[in-house]
């Protein structure tokens, strides 16, 4: 094997040292009595000290605003216990007090750190790597606002995953107009949980959040032709488009659905009027002249929805027909 020449051992460091001038990021290497015996110069613009002010003194005199900080507990823990820390932005923005390069009255920008401990000759240290994370923190905002509008424009109930209110109202309008131009049948199927402010009471809001993702699938997974549509019309209530279904057929789909969210068993508060998850559903649909366009088809389905949870709930009622006794 070959022995490295010093000449080349002298080379190697200075190109080692020219390296970590360049590292875009703060590098800070403590000895075991967390004196700075490496300083890079990414760092001199953004505190405005260079490497030979600080080399040879504590870190924490250098930056007393540390102490007692989570970098200070990392520095520790690394030279005491051997153990590396990282130190997420979203835990202490700004431990370091650095700024932007050259501004020294500006904020400190946000920062991620790392410590970690590592032994050299025999002796303990401890490497300190800051990053500025600033700009990633503002395009992590942008693309979540991106995402939110994405959402707000989109069909998909964010809760339930099923269609949404503005996809409920393009698609009756949609399944309205079609029928009407082929002379075609269409129903429209309105759901309510039923006690459902009890639910909430007695399970919490996450506990009802999850009831509604449930009772959406039940509903969806009923629906089997293709321009069916499954939506959540408003908090808790769901609504179906049924294109090319005449009101016979959709009270039997109508009843199934009631009677297969029935029969999944959950349970439900004990102040709710049954001791189970029940829906109430009304049924309209179109007729020649009548309830011809959305409004009125809505209206119509809400009342015979209101009468079945007049009728006592877990119940179907159909627009025109008598509720239950
Ligand atoms: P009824 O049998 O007459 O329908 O009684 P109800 O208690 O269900 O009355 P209503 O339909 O007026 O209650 C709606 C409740 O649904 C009130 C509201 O707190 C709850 N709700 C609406 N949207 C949400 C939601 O997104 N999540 C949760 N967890 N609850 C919701
Ligand atoms: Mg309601
Ligand atoms: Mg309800």
């Amino acid at each position: 094997m070959n022995t490295p020449k010093p000449e080349a051992g002298a080379a190697a460091a200075q190109l080692a040292a020219r390296a970590l001038n360049l590292v875009n990021g703060g590098v800070i290497v403590l000895d075991a009595d967390q004196r700075i015996v490496l300083w890079n110069s990414w760092l001199t613009p953004r505190c405005g000290r260079a490497a030979t002010r600080v080399l040879g003194h504590p870190l924490f005199d250098v930056f007393p605003s540390l102490r007692g900080s989570r970098v200070e507990a990392a520095v520790l823990a690394a030279l005491a216990e051997d153990t590396t820390t990282a130190i997420p932005q979203s835990d202490n923005p700004s431990p370091f007090p650095l700024r932007a390069a050259g501004s020294f009255d500006g904020p400190a920008f946000e920062q991620a750190v790392t410590v970690s401990p590592f032994r050299e000759d025999g002796q303990t240290f401890c490497l300190v790597e800051i990053r500025d994370v600033s700009g990633t923190v503002e395009r992590e905002k942008r693309l979540l606002d991106h995402a939110e509008s994405m959402r707000a424009r989109s069909y998909v109930d964010g809760l339930t995953g099923i269609a949404n209110r503005r996809y409920f109202d393009v698609a009756l309008d949609r399944e309205l107009r079609r029928a009407q131009r082929l002379g075609g049948a269409l129903s429209l199927l309105l759901t309510d949980i039923d006690s459902f402010k009890a639910y909430n009471d007695h399970f919490g809001h996450q506990g009802g959040d999850a009831c509604l993702s449930t009772v959406a699938q039940a509903l969806a997974s009923k629906l089997k032709r293709p321009a069916d549509v499954a939506a959540r019309y408003g908090g808790e209530e769901f609504a179906a488009i049924l294109p090319d279904t005449d009101a016979a057929q959709a009270r039997q789909l109508a009843e199934n659905i009631r009677e297969y969210v029935a029969s999944l068993n959950l349970p439900h508060a004990p102040a709710a009027v049954h001791p189970r998850v029940t829906l109430s559903i009304g049924v309209a649909s179109i007729e020649k002249g009548r309830l011809d366009d959305p409004k009125a088809l809505i209206e119509a389905a809400d009342q015979a929805l209101y009468a079945a949870k007049r009728g006592g709930r877990n119940c179907v009622v159909v627009d025109g027909e008598a509720g239950p006794a």
